[in-house]
């Protein structure tokens, strides 16, 4: 399995995309940055997307892939919970800000959305894709993906404190969880459901006691301007959990 990171952060700039992660060039996991970081080509080889919420910085490009897919009469396969198909068609696809790719061409709609349930396994394009709820400020889920030849990768999208649960049904060889500020922040964190170096810390452990190891760990979503900030907190938390934690970059290749 390879992984590549298109977006990182939590806030886009020139050297900043929304969080998107691509395994294998065929399964694309949330919409910030795909049409921003893919060419062409590269987004006519996406299979499918899957969307962990309905947050902007998560779904944002899927207007923009939508066009470029309905102009060469293609259509798309995202996956994701009611509330985003929801977000989805009231407001980016409600055509009047946008085409309703949702429901045009009459009779082959340029994107085919289907509801994915918690706890079940799915066959999606070769991988099995188990939905995990996670805490955040809306409706979330993190995706269980493992490969034909048993790679498993967890990516919780957003999400703050109090994973314990989710835990229980996962066994990734690598996490992608998100850290988005530094610890001083840990009230802001704790509200909108975010974790910090020292909230990931208390998962971590939890993680550990429940399944007897650690994944590698990835972190994504950080907010640009605190990087380097969180980026010495998680240095400390790796040394303490005597586990690597890497913070993602764009262009980044993980490989499993
Ligand atoms: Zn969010
Ligand atoms: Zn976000």
């Amino acid at each position: 399995m390879n992984i590549q990171v298109l977006g990182a952060h939590n806030c886009e700039s020139q050297d900043s995309k929304f969080v998107s992660l691509l395994i294998d060039d065929a399964l694309a996991i949330d919409a910030g940055g795909l049409t921003s970081s893919l060419s062409f080509l590269a987004q006519q080889k996406l299979k499918a997307i899957l969307l962990t919420h309905q947050h902007y910085d998560h779904i944002k490009d899927i207007p923009t892939l939508a066009m470029n897919s309905f102009l060469r009469d293609s259509t798309i396969n995202i996956y994701s919970i009611p509330p985003v198909y929801d977000a989805l068609a009231t407001h980016l696809l409600n055509g009047k800000f946008y085409p309703n790719f949702l429901e045009r061409p009459q009779g082959k709609p340029t994107i085919k959305f289907t509801v994915i349930e918690p706890h079940k396994t799915e066959q999606i394009e070769g991988y099995s894709i188990l939905a995990i709820e996670v805490n955040h400020s809306v409706p979330t889920v993190g995706y269980q993906i493992t490969s034909a030849d048993g790679k498993i990768v967890f990516y919780t999208g957003d999400t703050g404190p109090g994973l314990a649960g989710c835990w229980e049904h996962v066994s990734p060889q690598l996490l992608i969880t998100e850290v988005t500020v530094p610890d001083r922040y840990e009230e802001f964190a704790q509200k909108l459901g975010h974790l910090t170096p020292s909230l990931l810390k208390q998962e971590l452990i939890s993680f550990r006691e429940l399944k007897g190891y650690l994944p590698a760990v990835v972190v994504v979503h950080m907010n640009p301007k605190l990087e380097r900030e969180i980026e010495a907190e998680i240095t400390v938390v790796a040394k303490a959990l005597d586990s690597p934690i890497n913070l993602a970059y764009e262009g980044m290749q993980l490989h499993l």
